[in-house]
């Protein structure tokens, strides 16, 4: 069956989404495919006093709604997860068109956003503060939860809008406006997950003007997001290379920061592992999403006992992978982001082989049009952890080495400057709890015969080292959108100090 254009698709959503026609059409910011390259929409910037204009409005946003009850504002976001569950088809098909995700990994992201509203809808009945002992005589200590401010959201190309509803479904409930500055890569996904937000809004009823709030533009505009002194929690997905930029500026003004930064995630594979398991799970999180997740795993030890039963498998495996149009029925593969994804790609092969490593794949995929970039994906044999493997490459390599001890592995595991996922395969008990011990992965994530990516939201998602040490998501990373009150009351006659003090005033 003919697919349409992707350019015939977007639009056609985008109406169907309420977008409104002038701001993706006659701007200055172009929208593409990496499906076919084309152009998908021209999309209206905003000028910087706008921008700095946003956000004080947002800021005044934030003093009506940090008024409203949680479980109120709960409400907002439950009437967006309905937003999302009308338009689920829709928005993953144009996360598809504009990331390259193949068609369910596109429902997915759309999936992963309902279900953190589901999350923060719960969570609004809850933002649970704490009763302390206190060391005074009729004295009660307590700990309580209160909003921030504004909180902007600085979000990458390969999440194009998951991302934004981990941290706004949040924020919002807790009682912040925000403010999101989206990938210059993947505006068309932004536009129209803002016209589901005002969809929620109109239902909702009663909303401060600016409450959620769009600003498209390259990082110049991103830059005045991290520097404006009413965003008091920032939080920014991207490379580590961003991150280093935007930290310390947020650092100087002693912003809040979440950083959520570039991944280089290993796998071990022990000798006790169930292989086909194994093989799976490295396929989809090697080489799922073209490569392209924070958390795509990059770096495989598989222990020499069982290195010939399972490198050649891969390798064979990994040559039928479907490769073409994410839209298409059997497509595993779909395309780079862009052609300096490509170039990025080729380059760290070339230094890969340079270090000795034997490739199999990573050639260019033909794709009938030449601003596609469609890639075999590279299985690469290297003969030691060399520096290209120890960077990040946003791209399907998977660089395999051998391990003879496990404390070896998990010495070369931790040896990079990244500290993101992190998976071991193993039937045997005492590995698998050395490996997520103290003494075993340093990363915010360590899975057990689970690959290293497709988190679900109910975790924390982060990681450390130039990561960033960020948390989002699950467990209790709304503590990072909140500011903690202690609070002492004395409700006697008398009034004694801490720690025994005396100050015996006449
Ligand atoms: P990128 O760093 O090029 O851009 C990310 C965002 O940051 C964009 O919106 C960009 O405009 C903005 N930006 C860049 N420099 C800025 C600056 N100085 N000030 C303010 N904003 C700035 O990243 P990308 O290519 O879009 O995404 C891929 C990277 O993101 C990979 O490194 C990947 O690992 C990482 N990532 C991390 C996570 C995570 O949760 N840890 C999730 C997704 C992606």
């Amino acid at each position: 069956m003919d697919l349409a254009t992707p350019a015939f698709e977007a639009a056609v959503i985008l109406r169907r989404l309420g977008v409104p026609e002038q701001a993706w059409n006659g701007g200055s910011l172009t929208a593409r495919s990496p499906i076919t390259g084309e152009t998908t929409g021209a999309v209206r910037t905003i000028d910087p006093a706008d921008a700095i204009a946003a956000i004080d409005t947002a800021h005044e946003a934030f003093l009506a709604w940090r008024k409203v009850p949680a479980p109120r504002r709960g409400e907002l976001i439950r009437l967006f997860g309905e937003e999302l569950r009308a338009a689920k088809s829709d928005l993953g098909r144009l996360v598809t068109i504009e990331a390259g995700k193949v068609v369910s990994e596109g429902l997915g992201e759309v999936q992963e956003m309902i279900d953190i509203c589901d999350f923060a809808v719960g969570l609004s009945r809850q933002l649970y503060g704490r009763t302390i002992a206190t060391e005074r005589t009729d004295h009660r200590m307590m700990e309580s939860w209160q909003p921030m401010s504004v909180t902007g959201i600085i979000s990458a190309f390969n999440f194009p809008v998951a991302v934004w509803t981990w941290n706004a479904a949040l924020a919002l409930v807790c009682g912040n406006s925000v403010v999101w500055k989206p990938s210059e890569k993947t505006p068309l996904t932004a536009l129209a997950t803002q016209a589901l937000f005002e969809r929620a809004a109109a239902r909702f009823g009663e909303i401060p003007a600016g409450l959620s709030t769009l600003l498209i533009g390259d990082k110049k505009i991103g830059e005045i997001l991290v520097d404006h002194p009413k965003v008091a929690v920032l939080s920014a997905t991207g490379s580590t290379r961003m991150g280093r930029e935007v930290g310390p500026r947020l650092a100087k003004r002693f912003a809040r920061a979440i950083l959520e930064l570039g991944g280089n995630n290993a796998a071990i594979v022990a000798p006790s592992a169930k292989l086909d398991l194994a093989l799976r799970a490295i396929l989809f999180a090697a080489m799922g999403t073209a490569g392209q997740r924070c958390t795509t795993l990059r770096r495989l030890f598989v222990h020499d006992s069982i290195y010939d039963a399972l490198v050649p498998r891969l390798k064979q495996a990994c040559k039928t992978l479907k490769i073409g149009d994410p839209r298409a029925a059997g497509t595993l593969i779909g395309p780079l982001i862009d052609g300096g994804s490509y170039a990025g790609m080729q380059a760290a092969l070339a230094e890969a082989e340079k270090a000795g490593g034997a490739i199999s794949g990573g050639k260019r995929a033909s794709a009938g049009s030449d601003d596609a970039f469609y890639v075999e994906p590279a299985v690469v044999e290297m003969p030691s952890q060399t520096d290209i493997v120890k960077r990040e490459t946003f791209a399907p390599i998977l660089y395999v080495m051998k391990y003879s001890d496990l404390d070896t592995a998990i010495r070369l595991h931790n040896d990079v400057p990244q500290g993101l996922s992190s998976s071991i395969f193993t039937t045997d008990l005492a590995e698998a709890e050395i490996f997520v011990s103290a003494v075993g992965s340093d990363c915010g994530i360590a899975n057990v015969n689970i690959g290293p990516s497709g988190a679900e939201i109910g975790g924390a998602f982060g990681g450390e080292k130039e990561t960033g040490g960020g948390r989002e998501s699950g467990s209790d990373s709304w503590k990072a959108y909140m500011r903690r009150v202690t609070t002492t009351v004395n409700y006697g006659n008398d009034l004694p100090l801490a720690q025994g003090v005396e100050f015996p005033v006449q």
